[in-house]
């Protein structure tokens, strides 16, 4: 299984300000860097869709949080992988992220969106720990949304998106805890965010934690090339089994795999 973690918003600085253990703790079981780089305009949906289908948004042409088709469909990772025969699932709280595959692509698929306060993830997550338990699908999406929203509330790096992303490191720790030790796992952030907004060039909007462990992957390493957000769907799908597609523009992060 191949789990893909997502925490909106979450900026690499504020692993070790919030004393994020779980997170800490997975970085050393895998690879990771801290200066992995978004897209521009570094908001959600346009980051998603990037993710997902490995071209920048001047490419897919979705660069605001509302919904549009894709200028020019580019197969994503979701439709790929049903290509492969491979069932994915979806778990997440914001609705928007449907568009990130086509109909009859995802096996499974959940999401309710709560009200925004600090337990906005919890009942999401609930119900990510029993998807991954059922161990029924080989990819697993996994989007946790309130560190974003807390740094839209409060500020990035203030005081308020910190507990909040100390909650959600502990959340994923559950998560984690109850994933198979043969599974491979991502987890990394979509933008990070200033004062109480992102979407600009700005470094601290741009820059984005990316991390990897699982059975293929070397402990405690530090990935040394430059790293986008359009490489995590190439790395997916060589965790997958299957190879890069002709019109993804990123590339597969190999110096992390054991074989490399
Ligand atoms: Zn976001």
């Amino acid at each position: 299984m191949v789990v893909f973690v997502m925490i909106d918003g979450m900026r690499p600085d504020s692993i070790d300000a919030a004393n994020c253990v779980n997170l800490q703790a997975f970085m050393r079981r895998g690879s990771s860097t801290m200066q992995a780089q978004s897209v521009m305009p570094s908001v959600t949906l346009p980051c998603h869709t990037s993710i997902f289908h490995s071209v920048p948004p001047g490419r897919h042409g979705i660069t605001t949080n509302y919904y549009v088709p894709m200028a020019r469909p580019v197969p994503g990772l979701v439709e790929v992988a049903r290509m492969h025969g491979k069932k994915s699932a979806f778990v997440h709280n914001w609705e928007p992220l449907r568009d990130m595959t086509r109909p009859e692509q995802l096996s499974y698929s959940w999401c309710h969106e709560p009200p925004l306060d600090q337990s906005y993830d919890d009942e999401m997550h609930r119900e990510a720990v029993r998807v991954v338990q059922t161990q029924r699908y080989d990819f697993v999406f996994v989007y946790y949304g309130s560190v974003d929203t807390a740094g839209h509330v409060y500020g990035w790096m203030e005081q308020g998106y910190l507990d909040q992303l100390t909650h959600v490191d502990t959340l994923v720790g559950e998560l984690l805890a109850a994933i198979p030790a043969d599974s491979h796992v991502v987890i990394q952030a979509d933008h990070g965010g200033h004062e109480r907004t992102h979407g600009t060039d700005m470094a601290e909007d741009m820059t984005i934690p990316w991390m990897a462990a699982g059975p293929q992957i070397k402990t405690n390493y530090t990935i040394g090339r430059s790293v986008s957000l359009l490489d995590t769907a190439p790395t997916l799908a060589r965790m997958l089994g299957f190879g890069n597609h002709e019109d993804w523009n990123g590339t597969s992060i190999d110096e992390m795999f054991i074989d490399a």
